[in-house]
C-alpha cells in the first residue's frame, strides 16, 4: 500500500504470471511455452531488421501493414480485419476496453448495461482486465467434468469471452457450437471474444465464421504455437468495425505497441506454417503419450486439445504433488483456488522433458 496510489492502483489484484526460474536446471513445464525453437526464418528476419540499425532509429509502422498482410494471407482474411498487438494479453486488454461497458459509464441502470460472462475456471487475466476497466462480470460454472455448457450463456449479458480450448483445462468445443451464442449476442449488439491461444494444438478456429458474425472477435498469440513468447506478438481477427474499435483504444494509449523486431519476426512466423505444423505435431504426440502414461499410473487427465494437460491424482493434494515435482527439478503450475486446488497444469515439453516428468510422477506415487 502507498498513499501515492490512486484507488485504481490500490484496488486492483494484478495477474500473477508463472515463475521464470533463474535456476536453469529446472525442467520448465509451467507457462505453456513451446519447447522447440522458433523457425530459422524468424531469426533471419529479425537479424535483417537489426543490420544497419536504421529500423531501430525510426518509429515502426503504426499501421503494422506488413505484419497484418502476412496474418491476412495466412488466415484468408483482409489486412483490415487484423489487429496487431504486443502479445495477445495486450490485445485482450484493448478488447475489454473497446467492447465491454464500464460501470463508471452513464448507462448504469439502463437495459444496455449488463455484466460480461466468462467461465469460473478460465484464463485468470479476464477478471483482472474487467477490474481494471471497471467492467462488471459474472462467472458461469463449468460442469463437474470441467466442460463448458454454452447454453448457460444464453442470458442477457454485456458480452462473453471464452478461450477455445479453455485454459487451464485444455477442453475444446467445436467451432460451430459457438454460432448460436454469437447470433444471440449480435441481436443485443454485444461482442463474443473467442481466445484462440491454444487452437493450433488441435482445436477448431472460429476465423472462418468471422465473415458471418460482425460481433465475433478471435484473439491469437504467437507465444505458444509459434515459440515466440519472448518476442511478444499477438493479434485479433474480426470484422473491420471491431478492428477499428481496437485501434481507437490503442491509439488513445500507445500507437507503437509492436516494435520493429516483433513486426518482422511475427510476419516471418505466420508465413512459415509448415515448420510450425511440424513442431506442434510433435507437441501433440507428446501430449497424447503423456496423457496415456499418466492414466496408467492412476491419474485423472482432462482430455486436452492444448499444449498442456490438467491432471489430478486421487489421494494426493495438488500442493503436495507440485512440491514433490519441484523437489525433483520439475516446475509445473498449481492454481490454488476452489475447484482447481487438487489439479496441476503441466505444459507439454520435449519427449525428454516428458520422460523425466513421468519418471518423477512414478517415483512420487510409489513413495506415497
Ligand atoms: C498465454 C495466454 C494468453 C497470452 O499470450 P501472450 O500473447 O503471451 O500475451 C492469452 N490467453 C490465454 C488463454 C493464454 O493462455
Amino acid at each position: 500500500m502507498s498513499v501515492f496510489w490512486n484507488s485504481r492502483a490500490a484496488g486492483i489484484s494484478p495477474y500473477v504470471p508463472g515463475e521464470q526460474p533463474r535456476d536453469r536446471k529446472l525442467i520448465k513445464l509451467n507457462t505453456n511455452e513451446n519447447p522447440y525453437p522458433p523457425s530459422p526464418k524468424v531469426i533471419s528476419a529479425i537479424e535483417e531488421i537489426l543490420s544497419g540499425g536504421e529500423s531501430l532509429r525510426l518509429y515502426p509502422d503504426p499501421l503494422c501493414l506488413k505484419f497484418r498482410e502476412a496474418v491476412a494471407d495466412a488466415y484468408g482474411v483482409k489486412p483490415s480485419q487484423v489487429f496487431p498487438g504486443n502479445g495477445s494479453d495486450e490485445v485482450l486488454a484493448f478488447a475489454f476496453g473497446a467492447f465491454f461497458e464500464s460501470s463508471s459509464n452513464s448507462l448504469i441502470g439502463s437495459a444496455d448495461y449488463q455484466a460480461i460472462l466468462f467461465p469460473d475456471i478460465t484464463y485468470s487475466f479476464y477478471p483482472v482486465y474487467a477490474q481494471l476497466w471497471g467492467i462488471p462480470f459474472r462467472t458461469i460454472l463449468l460442469r463437474e467434468d470441467f466442460s463448458i455448457n454454452l447454453g448457460d450463456y444464453a442470458i442477457p449479458a454485456g458480452g462473453v469471452i471464452i478461450p477455445n480450448p479453455n485454459a487451464p483445462t485444455g477442453r475444446a468445443l467445436p467451432a460451430s457450437d459457438f454460432l448460436q451464442l454469437a447470433r444471440n449476442l449480435e441481436r443485443d449488439n454485444k461482442v463474443l471474444i473467442v481466445d484462440e491461444a491454444y487452437t493450433a494444438f488441435g482445436a477448431e478456429s472460429m476465423v472462418p465464421h468471422i465473415a458471418d458474425h460482425p460481433n465475433l472477435l478471435t484473439v491469437h498469440t504467437m507465444s505458444k504455437s509459434a515459440s515466440l513468447a519472448g518476442l511478444r506478438v499477438g493479434f485479433a481477427i474480426g470484422s473491420e468495425k471491431l478492428i477499428e474499435g481496437l485501434f481507437r483504444v490503442r491509439d488513445s494509449f500507445n500507437s507503437y505497441t509492436m516494435d520493429a523486431l516483433a513486426l518482422a519476426g511475427g510476419a516471418a512466423a505466420v508465413l512459415n506454417r509448415p515448420y510450425y505444423d511440424r513442431i506442434n505435431q510433435k507437441v501433440i504426440a507428446a501430449r497424447e503419450r503423456t496423457a496415456a502414461a499418466l492414466e496408467t499410473m492412476g491419474f485423472e487427465v482432462i482430455p486436452s486439445k492444448a499444449n498442456f494437460l490438467f491432471i489430478t491424482k486421487p489421494g494426493i493434494s495438488g500442493a503436495a504433488l507440485f512440491q514433490s515435482l519441484r523437489d525433483k527439478g520439475i516446475l509445473v503450475r498449481h492454481f490454488n483456488k476452489h475447484r482447481t486446488a487438487d489439479y496441476l497444469r503441466v505444459s507439454i515439453g520435449t519427449d525428454d522433458d516428458m520422460d523425466a516428468f513421468l519418471a518423477a510422477c512414478k517415483a512420487i506415487i510409489c513413495r506415497s
